[in-house]
């Protein structure tokens, strides 16, 4: 690609152009903008290059040498790279005249690239630093086979349907707003019906575990954020102090500190142990403008949050305890593929190795004891203590990080927390925080992905919709529509002076599960007949009969009607 550019704009100077997991990239200076125009004239340029089926060859220079080469060609950037790298020799790969610095290894011939496809342009600038010039990136992508590529193409158009941006516009769920700030976010009627269902599940199930729920403050002193180590090793992350009577306060990034300042509020025993305080706490942290993205990079974000305080015999049974309660909740939302990962001891760390070998082989077991397959990132834990970081596979199998479970041998030694023993003196507790979606506003954009807005009918907005044709049909329609509200479904009535085509439509665009058309026939017979959401009719059912299935599936959790 960089041959084709350096052909057809030879004012371009050429950067980095590295491989990446999707493809490829390469970054241009030039005045100019690449239009689409332009990306259609490279790829033509690219195939002539490799038609004529130039060979790669490989060269090695002395680094005074390879100066000399590019400083001759006018390439600038890659004298820079050339002066910064610290062996004596560089190598360059030459193909049909065009030269570029690479370590390689390469193709070879050109010949041998099969199908490729350039994708876009965007800025980037030089070294990924701000201060420095914008750039010109083009990105492509390359597969052995035409086929593979179309399979990527397509994925990548599905990618871009899916997108949570666009649905929580359509379906009105969320936004962001210019006013409120960017990374904060709004959410609208129809997303809050689906976060109030996803927290009232959520609350349940942690109450039926045997979690009690906390709720604190979304500030503290800036004195604790000290105490707990955060303002020293999490400060780029954290917002500039606020002031209230001349004392400086904090926006929180974590909720830990105030659980332990909960469970240091009395005397705690070993009988009394483990203690599981949860909460859905709103944290606020600082990401960079250039990486916010929708849901998913955010500055303000609800955790499903909980600490576990337990004696160190009691971290295998609580670990254990945690991957099924967190196997359960993300089956529950339809996730049940993972990628698992086992963090273990860093070079700098805290606590006793023996703490250390027991907290790592708790994790270890009980992911063995799940029989859940997972890989061992060496030396990955925090310094704190090792971890269990969980990605799930959506619907496109892509893998997104959600849920986290972390020992901790440093708060409670930092807040001095304590229990008393069967022995009668003063032991150490061991922390475990964890996260099973991680963030309620990441979660809910993987979710509005992963079922690309056809949400199942315990989590749809509106889960069914009345639709009349003419205005006769009211007083019926109205009447069953509250006695479904009653029996806790959430209905709609629609009774708009419109034809019912176009209500249907509407309705359809809304990806509501089910849909009642109520006309002459229906109020005669006092039986309904039902258009699920893929437009097959069912019925008719007498109306409690409805109610009843609708309770059925609501209860299931599962996503029947599609
Ligand atoms: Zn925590």
């Amino acid at each position: 690609m960089a041959h084709a550019v350096k052909e057809l704009f030879p004012d371009a100077k050429a950067a980095i152009g590295p491989a990446t997991d999707e493809g490829f990239y390469y970054d241009f200076d030039r005045a100019a903008p690449f239009t689409s125009e332009d990306l259609e004239k490279i790829e033509k340029k690219m195939k002539e290059i490799i038609k004529k089926n130039n060979p790669f060859v490989r060269k090695v220079l002395s680094k005074a040498d390879a100066v000399e080469l590019f400083n001759r060609m006018g390439e600038t950037y890659k004298v820079e790279i050339i002066n910064e790298i610290t062996d004596d020799t560089v190598s360059i790969y030459e193909e049909g005249g065009f030269v570029d610095l690479c370590r390689g290894p390469h193709l070879s011939k050109t010949g041998r690239v099969k199908a490729f496809k350039l994708l876009s342009v965007a800025g980037a600038y030089w070294r990924g630093d701000e201060k420095n010039k914008m750039l010109q990136r083009i990105y492509g992508t390359a597969y052995q086979t035409k086929e593979e590529l179309k399979a990527y193409l397509d994925f990548l158009e599905e990618v871009k349907k899916r997108d949570h941006r666009k649905l929580g516009k359509e379906l009105e769920l969320f936004s962001v707003s210019d006013d409120i700030g960017p990374g904060l976010i709004l959410w609208h009627p129809n997303g809050s019906v689906i976060r109030r269902t996803i927290e009232d599940f959520w609350r349940n199930e942690h109450v039926k575990s045997d979690y009690q729920i906390l709720y604190s403050p979304h500030i503290a002193r800036l004195h604790m954020w000290e105490k707990s180590g955060h303002w020293d090793f999490y400060r780029d992350n954290m917002y500039s102090p606020m002031e209230i009577d001349e004392i400086a306060y904090e926006l929180k990034p974590m909720n830990c500190p105030f659980h332990i300042d909960v469970y240091k509020s009395r005397l705690r025993s070993y009988r009394e142990l483990p203690v599981r305080y949860a909460e859905l706490g709103t944290v606020y942290r600082y990401e960079r403008s250039g990486v916010l993205h929708g849901l998913m990079r955010v500055r303000g974000f609800t955790q499903d949050d909980a600490h576990i305080f337990c004696r160190e015999d009691q971290i295998e049974a609580e670990v254990q305890n945690i991957l099924d309660f967190t196997v359960f909740i993300l089956k529950t939302f339809g996730f049940d593929s993972y990628d698992i990962y086992l963090s273990t001891r860093p070079e700098k760390y805290v606590g006793s190795d023996e703490n250390w070998e027991r907290a790592t082989n708790a994790l270890r077991t009980a992911l063995e004891r799940n029989g859940l397959a997972y890989q061992v990132d060496p030396g990955e834990g925090v310094f704190y203590g090792p971890k269990i970081d969980i990605k799930i596979k959506d619907s496109l199998n892509r893998s997104w990080q959600c849920s986290t479970i972390q020992v901790d041998f440093n708060l409670p030694e930092r807040f001095d927390a304590t229990y008393r023993g069967s022995d009668g003196k003063e032991h150490r507790p061991i922390m475990v925080h964890r996260a099973l979606m991680g963030s309620l506003e990441r979660f809910f954009g993987v979710l509005i992905e992963h079922y690309s807005g056809i949400f199942p009918l315990w989590l749809a907005p509106v889960q069914v919709a009345f639709l009349t044709i003419s205005e006769k049909h009211e007083e019926y329609a109205r009447k069953i529509y509250l006695d479904f509200k009653k029996y806790g479904i959430r209905a709609k009535l629609n009774t708009e002076n419109e034809k019912i085509g176009y209500k249907i439509r509407e309705a359809t665009m809304r990806k509501i599960p089910y849909l009642v058309i109520i006309g002459d026939k229906e109020v005669s017979e006092d039986k309904i007949t039902v258009r699920k959401r893929n437009g097959e009719n069912i019925g008719p059912f007498g109306v409690g009969e409805f109610m009843e299935i609708l309770k059925e599936e609501i209860d299931s959790k599962r996503q029947a009607s599609q």
